[in-house]
């Protein structure tokens, strides 16, 4: 389990399938690469990521008050229900382990900051997701491929979609349930 994959399938379920199961998308995606490029440079004064198994939070301050700040850095809010389990998640992780924090979504570009308290709306929400994920991960093969506004900027498009492409030779399947099955030497080693 990972915050990551609590991000994803609040996205696309096949998605978090695909990530889950170490099929990884192609890395230099265009905005793969933009949102590395932001987590490494934006508040640079600021003391940097932590690692846990399963969570890697992009900014820690200091302790606020008595909580600790946990910041996660992303490009814009439009997947904000998705940023707010992600973030909900090391929250109560880290509640878990002893340590009382509160949270920030930080949108260097747009110079907004959006606090994430873990309420127990959000606690539920995150409970589910992870109920969700640990479902999805034990299924065999991924869900059906489902053309939703992510796919446009998904670094998994090639894969669900690219045989349906015109010109591709491909016959006009909408749902790719095979998806892998159909991409038989598909792998991360091979760049998706
Ligand atoms: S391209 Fe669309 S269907 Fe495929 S993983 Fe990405 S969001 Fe999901």
């Amino acid at each position: 389990m990972s915050g990551t994959l609590i991000w994803y399938v609040a996205i696309c379920r096949r998605q978090a399938w695909l990530m889950g199961h170490a099929i990884e998308p192609y890395r230099e995606h265009e905005l793969l690469a933009l949102g590395r490029l932001l987590q490494e440079t934006a508040y640079p004064r600021q003391r940097k990521e932590l690692s846990l198994p399963g969570m890697k939070v992009d900014l820690i301050t200091p302790r606020d008050g008595d909580a600790l700040l946990i910041g996660e850095v992303k490009r814009s809010p439009r997947m904000q229900h998705a940023q707010r389990l992600q973030l909900g998640y090391y929250l109560l992780r880290l509640r878990e382990a002893g340590v009382t924090a509160r949270g920030e979504l930080r949108y260097p570009e747009q110079r907004v900051v959006e606090p994430v308290e873990l309420t127990p709306e959000l606690e539920a929400a995150v409970r589910a997701a992870v109920r969700e994920v640990e479902g999805l991960l034990g299924e065999p093969v991924p869900p059906a491929a489902r053309r939703i506004p992510a796919c446009a900027n998904c670094a998994y498009y090639e894969f669900c979609w690219i045989e349906e492409e015109p010109g591709s030779g491909a016959s006009p399947v909408r749902e790719t349930r095979g998806g892998v099955r159909r991409r038989p030497r598909a792998s991360a080693e091979e760049g998706l």
